[in-house]
């Protein structure tokens, strides 16, 4: 009987315990897990602060999950060490858990700025739970907020603080909002949408200092000038959180876990998925790590099969990032940010109504697209771009509503 060890509880984890369970009802399956709570969804944070959804609502498994997945959940035990050699993991408590299969599925870790201040109280990374209860807590006693990074955490925060009426602004350092995924004309679309809202963007600044006494009060700009508030989130992205590996030297490492086309490590028998794990990305051709919940997902769930011994291979994937403001949604696949001469570029737009959808295409196969305002076959695109299907011949109605592509 296979001892399975699996490390986390987001999408990537509890996929992979679905996956295994498919193949093989009799293996021992424990679930160690850093916070003490069933699977939650992170992307539904915002919304839990921002009342749309109560604090139930963010879970993503019912309570019996564990038990009907005969699964044995150690939760709130973080693990310190991963011991490849004597195939142990040892948690902040001692304990050791021997595996024949571990998963490393332990997400990210928020990234931290340097800036003076950080450290005061009510400045928020929002990337828990229990940072979403800190904000819901603050709330009440906060008239302004300042968001520190343009991301979608950023974006969907700062909407949310809108919701109970907070003087929200949105900081950003570089030229656009979601720099890293949206070109210049798509990013307006989505600054224009966020304004009209009550939330303020400000593009090309930068936090310097917060102050204040004990909590944070103000933060101050580059510029030397100041603005009050009483909350900061900060939402500058994620590292791979895999500090337990230090010892774990066979286990090889660049910004993320280095696993192959069926999310194995340079170590036999451990796996990683999700935020923490650095995979093939289909365009790049290179490996990298894109923290979305879909790519997470998938990649538990590939992970459990093969961890099974039901050999299933990971084909690669895209960026891919899908997001709502408030009516206006925005689909972002691949790469829509770099284009070269030789690409060809297909544009709709509607400025009075928030429609903007782009496609970038080389050799007929399509690299990104951009659809906002309007979705249309995002399901087929998606599919084209992951299977790098030559479209040419049907380029011209690829954003036309009621297509059907039969591929
Ligand atoms: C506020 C917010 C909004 C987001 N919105 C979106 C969105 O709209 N769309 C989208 O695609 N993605 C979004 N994401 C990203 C998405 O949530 C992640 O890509 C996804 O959760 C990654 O899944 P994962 O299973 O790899 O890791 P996670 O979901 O991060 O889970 C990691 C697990 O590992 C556990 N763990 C960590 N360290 C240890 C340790 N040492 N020992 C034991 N357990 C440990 C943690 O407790 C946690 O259970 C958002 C993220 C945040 C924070």
């Amino acid at each position: 009987m296979r001892r399975y060890v699996i490390l986390g509880n987001g999408p990537a984890g509890i996929n992979a315990i679905e996956a295994i369970r498919k193949v093989d009802q009799e293996g021992e399956i424990t679930n160690v897990c850093a916070e003490p709570y069933l699977p939650y969804s992170r992307p539904l944070l915002p919304f839990f602060i921002g009342g749309q959804i109560g604090e139930e609502g963010v879970f993503f498994r019912p309570e019996d999950f564990y038990r009907e997945h005969n699964v044995t959940p150690v939760l709130g035990e973080k693990v310190l060490e991963v011991d490849p050699q004597r195939e142990a993991v040892i948690t902040a408590s001692g304990r050791r858990i021997p595996y024949d299969q571990l998963l490393i599925a332990t997400g990210g870790n928020p990234r931290k700025p340097k800036v003076d201040g950080i450290e005061l109280k009510n400045v928020n990374y929002l990337t828990t739970l229990d940072a979403a209860r800190d904000v819901a807590r603050q709330v009440p006693d906060t008239k302004s907020a300042v968001i520190m990074g343009g991301g979608p955490l950023g974006l969907k925060a700062a909407l949310s603080l809108r919701h109970h009426g907070i003087d929200a602004k949105v900081v950003v350092r570089s030229p656009r909002v979601m720099s890293q995924v949206l070109d210049g004309e798509s990013a307006v679309v989505i600054e224009k949408k966020l304004e009209d809202s009550g939330v303020g963007v400000m593009t090309g600044r930068d936090v310097l200092a917060l102050e204040g006494n004990g909590a944070v009060r103000e933060a101050v700009f580059d510029d030397g000038s100041r603005i009050p508030c009483e909350l900061v989130i900060i939402g500058k992205g994620v590292t791979p959180n895999l500090e337990f590996l230090a010892e774990a030297k066979a286990i090889r490492v660049n910004w993320g876990i280095i696993v192959n086309n069926h999310l194995q490590t340079s170590v036999e028998n451990v796996y990683a998925a999700g935020d923490v794990a650095e995979s093939y990305d289909i365009l790049s051709g290179k490996s990298n790590v894109v923290a979305v919940w879909p790519r997470a997902s998938e990649q538990g769930y590939v992970a459990g099969y093969n961890m099974a011994g039901f050999p299933k291979e990971y084909v690669g994937a895209h960026r891919m990032n899908s997001l709502d403001f408030e009516g206006v949604s925005c689909i972002v696949m691949g790469d829509v940010r770099n284009i070269r001469q030789d690409y060809k570029v297909i544009v709709q737009r509607d400025k009075g109504r928030n429609v903007y959808q782009k496609i970038i295409l080389h050799d007929g196969k399509i690299r990104g697209a951009a659809i906002i305002g309007r979705i249309v076959n995002v399901g087929g695109i998606n599919r084209f771009i992951r299977r790098q299907i030559n479209v040419e011949a049907f380029k011209s109605s690829l954003l036309e509503e009621r297509s059907t592509f039969i591929y």
